[in-house]
């Protein structure tokens, strides 16, 4: 059982409707057309993309001579209406949904990023994370640039404007030799719109094709949204230039082994998108197949954690012959501004995302999938919520192994201290969380996931600490204010 005495050595965050769950950076979408409404399928590609990023949303429109911006903090549909997507006119367009790992929560470090340089106008949207951005930004102000936001983003920009006497891809070239770190970047110049995924092609970009009109996207499932059709996923190292003649494709000199972050495919992505090669839903459902061979427990039923533990949870009662039920109904419209209840109403705001299905649940033997335990901030109450509903026994199992390591490519896992994996043996997290049983995928149990078709080549790095990216030192304390 859940124990009270339980002291707590490491930081938790305040928020008691904290998912306790890693957050993705951003989310990217492009699209080049001279006949199609692009703002509006723009927003729509956003939309389809606000898992990836809750906390800003913006848009830029070229026109061939000028580029046009909106951009606010809000979720998407806060963010626009009709009279704003009816002024971004033009004939290409990228937008961003952000959630910040770097660079303060403010407007101002919204984006797209758009600029004036040398050769006319430039317009940015980033998804990663730039591990030498410290580096670079003294460099760069040695030699005359300011700085208006805490943005990587902004560093990027600038280097590609200083880059750019000969032409716009050859700048982009040599930016990305400079460098390190994650990101699928959107460039948009007057003419030409360019996706760009970086040598190691930790972050995901696919593209897509409309009629005869070509997109850009983090995620196939806003291909999808437009009535777009998938092509191909942007390969690591690869500059994919759209123009009035098409798509042509060049290859970045410093082109390394492909290392696409596993998180995506086991919580941060959408379960519909496709990433090199694989469907998400389906890779999750191996997931739960393999949890199932390496941890076989005597129980009535399968439950998952809802949403992302669905998947899993469904692979785990197919291998195990165990049913799936729903056990947890969650509540889809809490939002952002949900105001956090007091101390008194704990349990009470975790029952107002989650609640327990008691009839499902009551006398029963329990495994219960997650996607992730990061912190170890909710397992517990919801076991307790379980237990409270009349569950007998609850054996917690988890689709992703522990993770122990900080992520520098984009996700705000920024410090070891706050894992609780750190802090705790499993059978210590298991009786904090007080479930009966709790195991995690084994590492090689993980990949085995990927045995089936698609392309190989993944980071791994917050499980065993082996960064493809050399970090520096003073990456994730280099605060830009
Ligand atoms: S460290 Fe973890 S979260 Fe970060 S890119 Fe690698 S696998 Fe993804």
């Amino acid at each position: 059982m859940l124990s009270n005495n339980n002291t707590q050595p490491w930081s938790q965050p305040e928020g008691l409707l904290s998912d306790d769950k890693p957050h993705e950076e951003c989310g990217v979408f492009g699209i080049y057309s001279s006949d199609l409404d692009i703002a509006r399928l723009t927003y729509f590609g956003l939309y389809a993309l606000q898992h990836r990023g809750q906390e800003s949303a913006g848009i830029a429109v070229s026109d061939g001579k000028n580029i046009k911006l909106h951009k606010d903090m809000g979720l998407v549909p806060e963010v626009f209406d009709d009279d704003i997507l009816n002024r971004l006119t033009g004939k290409m367009a990228i937008g961003h949904v952000r959630y910040s790992t770097t660079g303060s929560s403010l407007a101002i470090n919204a984006q797209p990023l758009v600029v004036h340089y040398s050769r006319g106008m430039i317009g940015l949207a980033h998804n990663g994370n730039i591990t030498n951005i410290a580096a670079l930004r003294r460099t760069l102000e040695a030699n005359g640039s300011v700085f208006q936001s805490t943005l990587d983003t902004e560093v990027i920009v600038n280097l590609i404007a200083r880059y750019a006497q000969s032409s716009i891809e050859d700048a982009i070239m040599k930016s990305m030799i400079d460098l390190k770190g994650s990101y699928a970047l959107l460039v948009m110049t007057e003419d030409k719109l360019i996706g760009v995924r970086d040598p190691f092609g930790i972050r995901p970009l696919c593209l897509g094709k409309k009629g005869d009109d070509y997109v850009l996207a983090s995620e196939s499932c806003a291909l999808d949204t437009i009535g777009a059709e998938f092509i191909r996923d942007v390969e690591p190292g690869e500059i994919v230039i759209i123009d009035e003649n098409g798509v042509s494709s060049l290859r970045s000199t410093n082109r390394a082994e492909k290392k696409t972050c596993v998180f995506e495919y086991i919580y941060f992505a959408r379960p519909d998108s496709n990433i090199d090669g694989y469907n998400v839903n389906l890779v999750r459902r191996e997931m739960g197949r393999q949890l199932a061979r390496e941890y076989k427990a005597d129980v009535d039923l399968v439950i998952s954690i809802p949403d992302s533990g669905t998947a899993a949870a469904r692979g785990y009662a197919e291998e195990s012959g165990i049913p799936f039920e729903e056990g947890l109904l969650k509540n889809r419209y809490i939002g952002r501004t949900f105001i956090q209840p007091s101390q008194s109403m704990r349990e009470l705001a975790v029952k107002l995302k989650l609640n327990p299905i008691v009839p499902v649940l009551k006398g029963k033997r329990l495994v219960v999938v997650d996607d992730s335990i990061v912190r170890g901030t909710t397992s517990g109450r919801i076991i307790r919520m379980l237990r409270d509903a009349g569950a007998k026994e609850i054996h917690m199992l988890v689709s992703s192994p522990p993770v122990l390591y900080a992520c520098h490519y984009g996700i705000d896992i920024s410090t070891r201290d706050e894992l609780i994996a750190v802090q705790k043996k499993i059978d210590e997290i298991r009786d904090y969380i007080g479930a009966d049983g709790l195991h995690y995928i084994s590492l090689e149990g993980l990949i085995k996931c990927f045995d089936k078709g698609g392309q190989k080549g993944f980071c791994t790095a917050c499980f065993c600490g082996n960064y493809p990216i050399e970090i520096p030192e003073e990456a994730g304390k280099f605060v830009f204010e």
